[in-house]
């Protein structure tokens, strides 16, 4: 039976290879193997042949960080994706109060993450699955290695980041839209805890925002 992939997925690996054109693939996959086949599953094409599901192999030594995406995934949620599994979590968007819940199934997904989209059992998703909007990856990850916030700006995003800090548990002092020393300080902090050897916190980088992007998925 033809089949393709659901244009939304095809969106989000293009997203990917833009931020980690290196990234390993050993363990991506999109149409579902005999194992698959036998049981539901978005790897399986639904009834009009779209597959609903697609794996990222986790290679953060070439910038694909999973516990970085999976948790992008859920901060920024796109209108068609339905769930997210990484790690033996699971966070769903029909279930998003819920944040992320353990996963119990047989594949723990510490190797690859996989993300569903559509609406709907498995393998019979209907919905935004063809949505193409963007994923925000590359916005916020990178292609270049500043996504455009230093020491000494002002506004609504340095706003953002310090809310952003401190609910990942490191304070900024006030919230008041000025990246000064404390916000610094506290992104220094931040990126250390996360194994980073950068020396000041005056630059908020692509690889930042996934370090603090992990720091909030290991703290939720
Ligand atoms: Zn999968």
């Amino acid at each position: 039976m033809a089949w393709r992939l659901a244009k939304s997925l095809t969106a989000l690996r293009e997203e990917m290879n833009t931020v980690a054109p290196d990234r390993s693939t050993a363990s991506d996959g999109t149409i579902g193997d005999k194992a698959h086949q036998g049981s539901p599953s978005d790897h399986n094409p639904n009834s009009a042949g779209v597959v609903c599901a697609i794996d990222f192999t986790h290679d953060p030594g070439n910038g694909a960080d999973m516990h970085a995406f999976a948790e992008h995934l859920r901060r920024r949620p796109h209108r068609a994706v339905k769930y997210v599994i990484w790690n033996r979590r699971i966070w769903s968007k029909a279930k998003a109060d819920e944040g992320w819940r353990s996963y119990s199934g047989s594949n723990p997904h510490t190797v690859h993450m996989h993300v569903s989209v559509g609406v709907g059992p498995d393998g019979q998703s209907t919905g935004a699955y063809d949505a193409s909007d963007s994923w925000g990856l590359v916005d916020t990850f990178g292609g270049g290695d500043v996504i455009g916030l230093k020491r000494g700006d002002s506004g609504d995003r340095v706003k953002g980041l310090q809310g952003t800090l401190q609910y990942a548990g490191y304070d900024p002092g006030t919230v008041d839209g000025d990246y000064g020393p404390k916000t610094a300080a506290a992104v220094l902090k931040m990126r250390k805890a996360e194994g980073s050897s950068v020396s000041d916190g005056d630059n908020f980088t692509g690889w930042a925002y996934a370090q603090l992007m992990r720091a909030l998925a290991k703290k939720y």
